[in-house]
């Protein structure tokens, strides 16, 4: 194979894109088009920022894919993988062996769970990503109601544009369309409400604090319609990530929670972005005050750095599974992985000593929803908001009706492109362009996306007009 890092450290990207057209298969990804532009060879970061092969600085306001909480370059995480690979690299966790860091990182989780009402997370089940952790989600719930003997309860609730990963299961919890057209999904027994988008599904004169609690009775709804004895759980984000940063309204969680002891269904919250820190908090659910049974998490719980995911199991849950269960016939090799474990000690430590989850609360977060209150004057904002270190703007065609664009001009993907023209890493969803920095980033460099952003939507609606596009 050709060298594709020549010994002055440049990088022959032609060769890069060759090899990776040629053997590489992307996830998410369009083979022809990508094919046809070449991949962008991302080299190197830190801090905030990404390298490409081509010398290009970017700030990465998405965090990777939302998960580089930490930032990057983080030597102590560097560290903590070198130290634990020479110490022991693997070993698993089946038959009644164990590793310390799996249990320090267990006992460490538990503790920055807080306790609502009584109900406490003190039990953890792990496996390496988002996805995997959702499909034990499904296997968990619906052995918690067989073994209560209740195994008609096999319905679980999603919602649609909520994702809650790409594994059989985890494409059939999430509710994006496009991924259910693939395969045959959803797999049996799962079902979807509309999700919580003021802006699309609000009616008129509706205030956000009415809507939010007429979309989770939607939940209601849908639980009357299953039949309340056959429903086993309801699944959500906190806020929607991938679909685009949906901010339910405050009303939405109460109402959600109200419903889910009615019926007495177990409430499982998709944190795999939202907690450690993305908004404000270790879990989401303490900021929107509703109490899971169950927790998704991976991402942000080692920043990126290594795979590692899980569920936080609720006392509720723990107490039938480990206590009548039996054995639990699930697991995975790398469940306890104890590199992905140290790692993930290593990078709550540090988010600890340098407060990150406090300064997003207290203080980066309300400067970043400041400055982006600034971005509603501009002729393409319809919305711009954030909760936390997440935020989303919605470009439209005309303000004052709030007009969308019309599919065909793309709009998300023009603005995408000027993004990455000027060094600025944002994603598109549809014409919502949505960020997710990485919770080291100070206000300084707040000030710096802001101007970044706003380079870029300048420079999006010059070339709408000049296209005759608005
Ligand atoms: N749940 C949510 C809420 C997510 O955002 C994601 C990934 N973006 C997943 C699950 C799936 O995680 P993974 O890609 O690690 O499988």
């Amino acid at each position: 194979p050709p060298a594709l890092v020549q010994r002055d450290q440049k990088h022959d990207t032609a060769a890069v894109q060759t090899l990776d057209s040629a053997h590489f298969i992307h996830p998410f990804t369009d083979h022809a088009d990508l094919a046809a532009q070449g991949a962008k060879v991302i080299v190197k970061a830190d801090n905030i920022h990404v390298f490409d092969s081509e010398g290009h600085k970017m700030l990465d306001a998405m965090s990777g894919l939302w998960c580089v909480n930490a930032g990057y370059a983080r030597k102590e995480l560097a560290d903590a993988a070198y130290q634990q690979m020479m110490t022991l690299p693997f070993y698993n966790n089946f038959f009644n062996t164990t590793n310390v860091p799996a249990v320090r990182l267990a006992a460490k989780l538990a503790s920055l769970a807080p306790e609502v009402d009584g109900r406490s997370f003190r039990h953890v089940f792990y496996s390496s990503s988002g996805s995997e952790s959702n499909d034990t989600n499904v296997r968990m719930v619906r052995r918690y109601w067989d073994l209560l003997g209740q195994p008609q309860r096999k319905v679980i609730i999603g919602r649609l544009n909520g994702y809650h990963g790409s594994t059989m299961a985890g494409a059939s919890l999430g509710g994006m369309s496009g991924m259910h057209a693939q395969g045959d999904l959803p797999i049996p027994d799962i079902q979807h409400i509309e999700q919580p988008y003021f802006a699309e599904k609000a009616r008129a004169g509706e205030s956000a604090a009415e809507f939010g609690v007429r979309a989770a009775r939607w939940l209601e709804d849908k639980i009357l319609a299953v039949g309340p004895d056959r429903v086993a759980a309801f699944i959500g984000e906190p806020v929607q990530g991938a679909g685009g940063v949906i901010i339910p309204p405050d009303t939405y969680w109460p109402e959600i929670q109200r419903i889910v002891d009615k019926y007495g269904i177990l409430l499982i919250s998709d944190e795999v972005i939202c907690a450690f820190g993305r908004l404000g908090h270790w879990f989401a659910y303490e900021k929107f005050g509703y109490k899971p049974d169950l927790i998704t998490f991976a991402k942000g719980v080692t920043s990126g750095y290594v795979p590692l995911g899980g569920v936080m199991v609720g006392d509720r849950v723990a107490k039938v599974l480990i206590e009548q269960g039996g054995e639990f016939n699930h697991g995975y090799t790398y469940s306890g992985h104890p590199v992905a474990c140290a790692v993930a000690l290593a990078n709550i430590e540090l988010m600890e000593r340098e407060g990150l989850v406090e300064r997003v609360r207290n203080d980066t977060g309300p400067y970043l929803a400041e400055r982006f209150e600034e971005l509603q004057a501009h002729p393409l904002v319809g919305a711009a908001d954030t909760c936390g270190f997440v935020g989303g703007i919605t470009l439209v065609k005309n303000k004052a009706t709030m007009a969308a664009f019309d599919a065909d001009v793309g709009v998300g993907m023009i603005c995408r492109g000027h993004c990455f023209k000027n060094g600025l890493i944002m994603r598109a969803v549809g014409d919502r362009m949505i960020i997710a920095p990485p919770l080291v980033m100070t206000r300084a460099q707040v000030d710096e996306l802001m101007g970044l952003i706003k380079l870029c939507l300048d420079a999006t609606l010059d070339e709408l007009r000049s296209a005759g596009k608005l």
